[in-house]
């Protein structure tokens, strides 16, 4: 008696006794938590990690039979153990961590040929007892009495049918250790225990454990309950879910078995819950109490006796969906069972970007056909075009189709647009094709480096399989994947609950959260979704496709008058782009980043060139690396037009604007700032040019002037950089490149990958901030700015603005802002309330 209380624990005493899923298992657990919230709950006990063997001990396993009597006299049970009730029992495992590879159950403990008649005539069917006591006696004369395996497996293959089959099994164990099978039922649950422990320490369950990479020490609890039975027509077993995972709706199906039968696997494929003895109401109080406490969606099995039904387990479904999870959270938010913050607690905003995008629905015949980078989320199927002028032609057809090419360029943007999606096989996530995919909403997937595309002979290679151009392939953006022909593909998702939970995660989060968006059409996409802003307007991308010979002209000008003509075009192409991008801005604030072209980006392609002479200056132009050449900044310290020029039309397009009753508060940007220097020669540039506009329109035209910290040395100048500027925007992509010396075109096909493999790196740092080299530069150059002008404006503009563990990192720096793709600004505001969640 004195070893009761250690060896036996009560389900919903584990707690008050100070014993976790260490001693007591999950089940243990969980089991504990049901009966705290006062869930009916089949009486049981665990037998703590370490105790099991203690069974053996007739009188200690008889002890723990007394007291699970009581606790089922005490519990939602009659009383039990009468001349035709004998009080059964049950016996299961469970370690201190999930484990899928257990020692099964026990099902029957406490039958013997001397009580099971009685039994037979309570539960009305023999089926049912004579089963569960066959696979008992199996289990235990195999691990607990040394009872030859392939014997016992011939006497369950001789004997179909239960009832001939357990007196089969109780003679082979007489004959192979020379004593019958106890009928004692302490001696059943001292040899039931062993059975299950032998087995948890087989090679076997060795193996299970090194396979799921478990500790070779790691113990189970048992856990024993009683099972009484009652008449199989008014009794049985089931599982259910609270809700409809597609659509998180509020709606218990399950299945349900009639009968006393629980045994693997299930018998038949049961009925309907409806059709449960004692009616389903119950259900509906379990999953009432369930769901706000799981803060998921809830899964239980039960068993009914007597119409009575009780817990055996309950917990939330794994990975039940964004969708799910968001119906279900703002259900519990009306139904006044949780906050609205613990609402926007529960949606992962990685998992939510599934809403936002189509899903590929694989149903297992898929051919995959090559694994790149996930670029760019959302998911396509459409005809391979191998070049943009087919692509372009094929989509004016009102054909699917899906850009597929080493990599792209800007004068590829107009065809990158028009396809459904885009494929690569060079480049990464921070590579012209994924950013502007991503910028434009399109799935893409880039860098599948065992790709060959072999343009001239209009095929697509990965080893042994080729692909002809026109052929149909479908991408997931999200995880990398192409496959062969079309598959299934769900359209987005977003519903009314997720904007109002968005609305929610706005209330808690203190980061603003603008967009990446560079005309009028993504910009309206990024105020649908919720930006407050654009924190980053990209005018070379103005440039792209059409355009780009304006951009060439100015390059590539001969004559003090080829210049001024470039400027001229440029400026009126830019002013007309600025007016329709700042209406759709109205009273928002836009903050418009000066050109920041790549050279090589900009000149025409090899033979394209107008004359010898051209060709010259082109060639002049050539950089080996151009991303560390004549950029951003540094090309306006060169050309001294380019900068007043775009200042002007920005500010003649704001005056056009303004009169028309809207009033952009505009930032302009300087970009690729490294010298305190380069900052107040573009600024003075700027104000020339508003000194213009006034000039010549009599309109003061209100703007703030800014810089880009993108490189290592703007990072920690920035308090000598906060002298001249209004605000100061983090561009995280460059400032990656250039901390890491990581090129972000290169490096992601050449060597990330390995580098993730063997853990060098967790994360790709172009995806996910960097917190200990990049993110410092970030914290110290906020510290030195602020030491400067307390209130300059901190912000922003890297694909890192999307991301939600970068967001959480720049929350905890004090940003203001942050600026991303316009489909990842609900991301961005759902991380941003996260972010303050979790800091609190
Ligand atoms: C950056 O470098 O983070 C940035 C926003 O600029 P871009 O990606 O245009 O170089
Ligand atoms: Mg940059």
């Amino acid at each position: 008696m004195h070893t009761l209380t250690r060896i036996a624990v009560p389900h919903g005493q584990g707690r008050a006794r100070g014993l976790g899923a260490a001693e007591l298992g999950v089940h243990g657990v969980e089991m504990d938590n049901l009966v705290g919230l006062g869930l009916p709950v089949v009486p049981g006990l665990t037998i703590p990690v370490g105790a099991g063997e203690e069974l053996a001990n007739r009188e200690t396993a008889g002890v723990a039979i007394d007291l699970l009597e009581k606790l089922a006299v005490r519990g939602i049970w009659p009383a039990v153990r009468t001349e035709r009730r004998p009080m059964l029992m049950h016996l299961r495992c469970s370690a201190a961590v999930p484990v899928s590879a257990l020692p099964p159950a026990i099902s029957v403990i406490g039958l013997s040929p001397r009580n099971v008649d009685a039994l037979v005539d309570v539960i009305g069917r023999d089926r049912d007892i004579y089963d569960s006591w066959a696979e008992t006696l199996r289990f235990i004369a195999e691990n607990a009495l040394g009872v030859d395996a392939d014997d016992l497996d011939d006497v369950v293959d001789d004997h179909s049918d239960s009832r001939a089959r357990v007196p089969a099994l109780l003679d082979l164990i007489v004959d192979a250790t020379g004593v019958a099978f106890p009928a004692d039922p302490a001696e059943q649950l001292g040899l039931a225990a062993k059975a299950m422990l032998t087995r948890w320490a087989s090679p076997r369950g060795q193996r299970a454990r090194k396979a799921l990479s478990l500790p070779d020490d790691l113990g189970i609890a048992l856990h024993l309950r009683a099972l009484r039975l009652g008449s199989w027509n008014e009794s049985g077993y089931g599982s259910a879910v609270s809700r409809d995972l597609e659509t998180g709706r509020y709606s218990p199906s399950g299945v349900f078995h009639l009968g006393v039968r629980r045994t693997d696997p299930e018998p038949g494929p049961g009925e309907p819950l409806g059709a449960m003895p004692g009616g389903t109401a119950i259900l509906d109080q379990i999953f009432a109490t369930l769901e706000p406490h799981l803060r998921g969606v809830a899964q239980v099995e039960f068993e009914v006796r007597d119409r009575q039904l009780a817990l055996l387990s309950a917990g939330a479904v794994e990975h039940p969906g964004p969708r799910a999870i968001t119906t279900l959270a703002v259900d519990l938010v009306n139904d006044h069972a949780i906050g609205r913050r613990e609402a926007v607690a529960m949606l992962d905003p990685d998992l939510m970007q599934d809403l936002l995008h189509p899903q590929i629905k694989l149903t297992g015949g898929e051919q995959l056909v090559a694994r790149g980078l996930p670029a760019s989320p959302g998911a396509a199927t459409g005809e391979i075009a191998l070049s943009a002028d087919t692509a372009l032609q094929w989509a004016a057809q009102g054909r699917n189709v899906i850009l597929v090419a080493s990599e792209t360029s800007p004068a590829d943007v107009p065809a990158l647009l028009a396809a459904t999606a885009v494929l690569t096989s060079n480049g990464g996530l921070a590579s012209h094709a994924a950013v502007v995919a991503r910028g434009a909403g399109r799935p893409a997937v880039c860098g599948a480096t065992d790709l060959r595309i072999d343009r001239a002979a209009g095929t697509v290679t990965n080893g042994d399989l080729t692909l002809t151009e026109g052929e149909v392939v479908s991408l997931n953006g999200r995880t990398g994947h192409v496959y062969r022909g079309a598959v299934t593909i769900r359209p987005a998702e977003p519903s009314a609950e997720l904007d109002r939970l968005l609305g929610w995660a706005d209330d808690i989060r203190r980061l603003g959260v603008r967009a990446n968006a560079d005309n009028a059409e993504d910009a309206a996409t990024a105020f649908r979704l919720g930006a407050e802003g654009i924190g980053l307007c990209r005018t070379e991308h103005q440039f792209l496709g059409d355009q780009l010979p304006l951009v060439q002209r100015l390059v590539l000008a001969e004559s003090d008058a080829e210049e001024l003509d470039a400027i001229a075009a440029l400026t009126a192409a830019q002013q007309a782009d600025f007016t329709e991008l700042l209406r759709v801005v109205g009273d928002r604030p836009i903050t418009v980043r000066l050109l920041d072209a790549p050279l090589h980006e900009f000149l025409p392609a090899d033979g394209d060139y107008r004359d010898e002479a051209q060709a010259r200056r082109a060639a002049d132009a050539h950089e080996s690396n151009p991303m560390l050449g004549l950029r951003g900044v540094r090309f306006a310290m060169v050309q001294k037009r380019l900068y007043p020029a775009q200042a002007e039309a920005l500010f003649r397009a704001w005056v056009t604007v303004h009169a028309d009753g809207s009033t952009p508060q505009l930032e302009v940007m300087i970009p690729l700032v490294s010298l305190p220097g380069e900052l107040s020669r573009a600024i003075a540039q700027v104000h020339e040019a508003a000194a213009a506009v006034t000039a010549d329109t009599g309109v003061m035209v209100p703007y703030k002037v800014g810089s880009m910290v993108e490189t290592p040395r703007a990072a920690l100048l920035a308090g000598s950089l906060a002298e001249d500027a209004d605000f100061l925007s983090f561009g995280t992509n460059d400032l990656t490149q250039l901390t890491y010396g990581f090129s972000r075109d290169d490096v992601e096909k050449s060597m990330l990958t390995h580098y993730l493999e063997h853990g060098l790196l967790s994360d790709s740092p172009f995806a996910v901030l960097d917190p200990d080299g990049v993110g410092a530069l970030v914290s110290r150059a906020v510290l030195l700015a602020r030491s400067t002008k307390p209130d300059i404006k901190l912000g922003v503009c890297g694909e890192h603005g999307g991301d939600p563990s970068s967001i959480d990192f720049l929350n905890s720096v004090g940003l203001h802002y942050v600026s991303c793709s316009p489909r990842r600004v609900p991301v961005a505001r759902l991380a941003a309330a996260r972010a303050v969640l979790t800091a609190d």
